[in-house]
């Protein structure tokens, strides 16, 4: 955990001492703040017999997801179903079977729907003893956390960690070099797995490079068209690395756990149930395509509005950090020609795009729109 350090004396208290144990948890904390992992090594520190050593048996199947007592929940479509929650509640309330605590671990509390969120609120209302809920939700959506499950965790906020203090952790512990360290922990935004894959990989650097030229590229309906092109491509292209190797092994396992070929009676029903098998696979891949996809495109366009924030930072002339200080130059370009209130105009019309995408607004008409603005300035 980078630059938590409340929340880790917090959560160091509450593992040494059972007594006080509470039994729903709620980590917020903005995207990247690294809520999940929070989550994790906590579920190990209650599991572990030395209180969270890192080294045990109980700490390291907790950290690497095979503890048979620490279930994780990350909702791969677009929510989490009520009978996915009602399965995970019953396994909740049994007594755990190796572990200290039956933990269960819900990655993005605020995409359970209203159903899945009333079967989850029976089980926070009156959890079984050794039963441990440990939510999680982006500190810009808690609301989306029903008032009656947030009313009964006791919260854990996480802070943006700093850029040195990302920058050390890159350096130190995955052994980047100190310079590419500071530029990804400078540009990431507080995200510290964002500047890890903007160390690494070339490829998420030439993305982000092509977000950021859009701006100052818009000189017509045809850099307009051409830069939504680049948006959805390269969104889909990203779900495509993510989701397709991944896709393929997942038809190949059903493919041999349905059997080929084969005579006789049962057969018609067997491949009945292969096609209805098929079917729930292909959905479950799509859904997972559409959020990934979502994801990629939510990414640039927060990179976006970093850029017109800091144009307008400029324009204002306030002193705070730049968002992408390695765009310093076209940010001073961009104050030079656009006004304070054309410069607020674009950065709105990003956060609309968000905003629209999330309401499930087509991303080529939503991108289109924003685009439209962003060139025109009104
Ligand atoms: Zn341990």
């Amino acid at each position: 955990m980078v630059g938590q350090d409340r929340a880790v004396a917090e959560l160091s208290a509450a593992a040494t001492d059972p007594t006080a144990m509470t039994h729903a948890w709620l980590f917020t904390g903005p995207p990247g703040s690294g809520r999940s992992v929070a989550a994790r090594a906590f579920a190990a520190a209650l599991q572990c017999p030395y209180n969270g050593c890192g080294q045990c048996q109980a700490c390291r199947t907790v950290m690497a997801g095979t503890h048979s007592d620490v279930r994780e929940v990350v909702p791969e479509g677009l929510s989490i179903s009520v009978s996915e929650m009602r399965a995970l509640v019953q396994i909740a309330a049994r007594r755990p079977s190796s572990g200290r605590w039956q933990i269960v671990v819900i990655a993005d509390a605020d995409r359970l729907t209203e159903g899945a969120s009333n079967a989850l609120l029976k089980a926070v209302e009156e959890p079984s003893e050794r039963t441990v809920f440990l939510l999680c939700a982006p500190s810009d959506h808690p609301d989306d956390v029903p008032v009656t499950i947030r009313s009964r965790c006791r919260l854990v906020p996480l802070r943006t960690p700093p850029p040195d203090a990302i920058a050390d952790v890159l350096a130190s512990r995955d052994g980047i070099d100190p310079e590419t360290a500071a530029w990804a922990a400078s540009v990431c935004g507080g995200h510290v797995g964002r500047a890890r894959r903007l160390a690494r990989d070339d490829d998420a650097r030439r993305r982000r490079e092509q977000v950021l030229r859009i701006p100052l590229s818009l000189r017509g309906f045809g850099e307009v068209f051409a830069a939504a092109d680049d948006l959805i491509g390269s969104a889909e292209a990203e779900a495509v690395d993510m989701t397709g190797s991944r896709n393929q092994a997942e038809r190949e396992a059903l493919a041999t756990a349905m059997g080929a070929g084969g005579t006789g009676k049962g057969v018609a029903a067997a491949q009945r149930g292969a096609k209805a098998a098929e079917r729930e696979l292909e959905r479950k891949q799509k859904s997972r395509a559409t959020r990934t996809q979502r994801d990629a495109l939510d990414r640039a366009l927060v990179d976006l509005a970093g850029f017109y924030r800091d144009v307008l930072a400029v324009r204002v002339g306030a002193s705070v950090a730049a968002t992408h200080p390695d765009r310093a130059a076209d940010a001073q370009r961009a104050a030079s020609s656009w006004t304070p209130e054309s410069t607020l105009i674009r950065l709105e019309a990003v956060l609309g795009c968000r905003e629209a995408l999330e309401s499930n607004v087509k991303p080529r008409i939503a991108v289109e729109a924003m685009l439209t603005v962003l060139y025109r300035g009104a």
